[in-house]
């Protein structure tokens, strides 16, 4: 990083969030405390190893925010006129996220020692630095939501994952236990599908396991949960749905696959697939393991009697 000559130019700088509602008298003063410094593209400006002392409001270029790890996703990306480093600036501590130029960016700085000036001299940047900080307080907890969302999530399908279904099951076993309502349980798995990757190829299958989960999550009610449990394996939640009701929607579901003898894909037109599907209703005792293990005796069943159907 270099710091470089800069010609203060309080007007050109009001704009900017840190200085809103900042008089051009007051600026001016303010500017004397301020240095400016150069970054080269891949400069790292802010490290969680290292203490910082300043804090940085951007003037050009771009800035990326990385959590945990450079090789991670950028979590945010500043534009002129953002800061960076407020929270290490003001609490002293070691940075929480790395803070990377990825063009040539032109900073201001501020040493931390200049900020009890900046308390006296301006209410008005103080409340501005507030709100800058609000701001990212409220960032790191959308952070937390998505992460939490995610975590959820199975990336291929978009389906829910194992790690849902068992949250889920305790939610809803107990709230229909509570209202004295049953809940049933499908468990799904693609039919030959080994042969269909060999044949097609991986990226196909892939393909078809996002065909089947569409397929499936389309024709179920938002209370209803679709977990991809392994491979070519799938899970529902039918809540409120005893087993003869379940019954009917599971050969309705085992239908509309079976109807799609071929889906667009991006690789070109791909065959479609069916199904074979396990069938059981959640007993008062049941843990989701006896559940799960109850529906997989049925689908060995569905397999046994030749694939494409619903036993239980
Ligand atoms: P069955 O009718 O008895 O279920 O036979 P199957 O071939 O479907 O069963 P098997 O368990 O032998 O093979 C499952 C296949 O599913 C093998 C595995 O490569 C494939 N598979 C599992 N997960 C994925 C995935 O995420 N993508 C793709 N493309 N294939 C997967
Ligand atoms: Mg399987
Ligand atoms: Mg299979």
């Amino acid at each position: 990083m270099k710091t470089m000559h800069w010609q203060e130019d309080p007007q050109q700088l009001r704009h900017l969030r840190l200085f809103n509602k900042v008089t051009v008298g007051i600026l001016s003063q303010l500017l004397k405390e301020f240095r400016a410094c150069e970054l080269d593209n891949g400069e790292v400006l802010l490290s969680p190893f290292n203490r910082n002392q300043y804090l940085y409001l951007l003037l050009s270029g771009e800035l990326k925010v990385y959590l945990g790890s450079l090789d991670n996703q950028p979590v945010t990306t500043l534009e002129p006129g953002d800061c960076a480093g407020e929270i290490s600036f003001i609490d002293n501590d070691y940075p929480s996220a790395y803070v990377v130029a990825t063009q040539p960016s032109t900073t201001l700085r501020l040493h931390r020692e200049a900020l009890v000036t900046l308390f006296n001299q301006s209410p008005q940047v103080v409340q501005n630095l507030l709100e800058l900080l609000c701001e990212r307080v409220r960032q790191g907890n959308r952070i937390i939501l998505d992460s939490e969302q995610n975590a959820n999530v199975d990336t291929l399908t978009g389906s829910f994952n194992r790690r849902w279904l068992e949250h889920v099951f305790e939610r809803e076993n107990t709230r229909c236990a509570f209202n004295g309502q049953p809940m049933s349980l499908l468990m799904l798995d693609v039919d030959h599908f080994k042969p269909y990757n060999d044949q097609h190829g991986h990226l196909a299958g892939d393909y078809a396991l996002c065909m089947v989960a569409h397929t499936l999550r389309t024709q179920l009610r938002p209370k209803d949960s679709l977990v991809r449990f392994g491979g070519e394996e799938f899970v529902i939640l039918l809540p409120e749905i005893a087993d003869d009701e379940a019954r009917t929607i599971g050969e309705r579901l085992r239908h509309s696959l079976e109807q799609i003898t071929n889906f667009y894909s991006p690789v070109g037109v791909l065959p479609g697939v069916t199904v074979s599907i396990g069938l059981t209703q959640n007993h008062p005792k049941d843990s989701l393991q006896s559940l799960i293990a109850r529906a997989d005796r049925a689908l060995y069943q569905a397999k046994q009697k030749g694939r494409n159907c619903l036993c239980g």
